[in-house]
């Protein structure tokens, strides 16, 4: 299934650990490991941390009804709860409350507001729902909780992720820059760090999130229960921008082709969702329940390339992308691929191509959004994978260049060799000289792509 999701068009496979023990984990690398091999491309795999999603307490009955004006208290006593008490099983949590701020449980289908909060128990008041059940997950939208942005499973979970060998790390229910911090000093540049922006609290440091991350994931799950639903398509807009302003690669989430859970046609309204988020230039779009628990994983799949590439082909679809483009940063490696990307305007060059070992280039490369295909040549087999995720790279993995000319025969045999440029037309190669200097991106060349070496 693996591969055949991978022919379909998948480039980045997410394993969500809120769902995976590291047996499973460990499992799905080496499956999609082995597709490699198989399919001969690199493939991405992006590993999710739950990060600290908040549970209530248990009842006595497992659940009891609730109806609006209907007062109880959440104190820390892990007695049974009923009707008039129930255990909030996070002490920080409790400490943070105050008069007027809401508590959304199960995905917010219970609406709760504080009346009153006192050391170590709050009084809140139903405002909306019917039943409170067994740790059913909740939120506290107004509330700024002081936990670390990771729990002893997120610590645990990253580690294996890691050791394993995921080329991206998300890290959700983000509310602070710290937070991005904290997940960083444990990955130490083994992994990209991916931001899911699903709390308004994150939205106030958005600048700086974007800034400390190595990715940014809409996820507009958790983000409309957190938000008023209304909100979100603008909330996606802004965090859509502004990862493209600082080429971040940004991921738009959940609920995109929804129906196909059970059908294997999409709705009108979902087909439009997914072009929206292309249109917006997003560096990918993402499926959930379709393709983990779905009637119908690969036509989600092969529905969601479809869309992509019926946008990215339209004739709107380059004037509304150049609208939003950034201007380039002052260094090398952005003056560079500006110019790459407005020389293969002028000369109609067939690709850019970017040797690179870190992939910091590809990035600004892909930042710049040109027209055609982005060639990565790199001798580095974690950077090809971890470039699956931005906007139009295609990483080919080979060997350290020796010299200008081995790299200039490479670079014109390899784009020709995976089908982006014709014998006789030209590419632009853009390199740091000398190779495998981190930011020396200093060197561009246009060759001509001649008979095969
Ligand atoms: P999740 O994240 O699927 O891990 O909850 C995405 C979202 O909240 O949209
Ligand atoms: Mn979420």
């Amino acid at each position: 299934m693996i591969q055949r999701l991978f022919e379909a068009g998948a480039d980045v496979f997410r394993i969500n650990m809120s769902h995976s023990s590291h047996e499973v984990l460990n499992n799905l690398v080496s499956d999609i490991r082995a597709v490699e091999k198989i399919v001969r491309r690199p493939i991405g795999i992006l590993a999710d941390l739950q990060g600290p999603k908040l549970r209530l307490g248990l009842f006595a009955e497992k659940s009891i009804s609730v109806e609006k004006g209907d007062r109880l208290t959440l104190d820390g006593d892990p007695a049974p709860g009923d009707k008039s008490r129930v255990q909030l099983p996070h002490p920080e949590v409790l400490a943070a409350l105050k008069p007027d701020q809401r508590i959304l449980v199960d995905d917010g289908r219970v609406q709760l507001k504080v009346i009153e909060a006192s050391d170590g128990k709050v009084l809140v008041e139903v405002v909306v729902g019917t039943t409170l059940s067994n740790r059913k997950g909740m939120s506290f939208p107004d509330t700024v909780i002081p936990t670390t942005a990771m729990t002893e499973k997120d610590r645990a979970d990253a580690d294996a992720a890691i050791e394993a060998g995921a080329d991206w790390i998300a890290l959700s229910f983000i509310q602070r820059p710290a937070d991005v911090a904290e997940l960083r000093k444990i990955v130490r540049g083994r992994a990209g760090i991916m931001s899911k922006i699903e709390k308004p609290q994150a939205l106030e440091h958005l600048h700086e999130i974007v800034e400390l991350s190595d990715g940014l994931m809409v996820a507009r799950g958790d983000l409309g229960v957190e938000m008023p639903l209304e909100q979100v398509p603008g909330i996606q807009k802004r965090i859509t921008r502004l990862s493209r302003r600082y080429g971040k690669p940004v991921i738009v989430a959940t609920q995109m082709l929804e129906s196909m859970i059970e059908s294997p046609v999409p709705t009108r309204a979902e087909v439009s969702d997914v072009a929206t988020a292309v249109f917006e230039g997003a560096d990918a779009v993402m499926l959930s329940a379709e393709s983990a628990a779905g009637r119908y994983p690969v036509e989600a799949v092969s529905t969601m390339n479809r869309i992509a590439e019926a946008v990215e082909t339209d004739d709107l679809y380059p004037p509304i992308i150049h609208a939003q483009r950034s201007v380039a940063e002052a260094t090398g490696q952005d003056a560079i691929s500006l110019a790459a990307r407005t020389m293969t305007d002028t000369l109609d060059l067939a690709a850019i191509v970017c040797w690179t070992f870190s992939g910091a280039t590809a990035i600004r490369a892909s930042r710049e959004r040109p027209r055609n295909a982005i060639v990565v040549l790199t001798p580095n087999i974690n950077t090809a994978r971890r470039m699956a995720l931005p906007w139009g790279l295609h990483s080919v993995l080979t060997d350290d260049v020796r010299d200008m000319d081995d790299m200039v025969r490479r670079a014109c045999d390899l784009t020709h060799q995976e089908g982006f440029a014709k014998i006789g037309e030209r590419v632009v190669i853009i390199a740091g000289l000398p190779f495998g200097t981190p930011g020396s991106t200093n060197m561009m060349r246009i060759a001509f792509i001649n008979v095969p070496h």
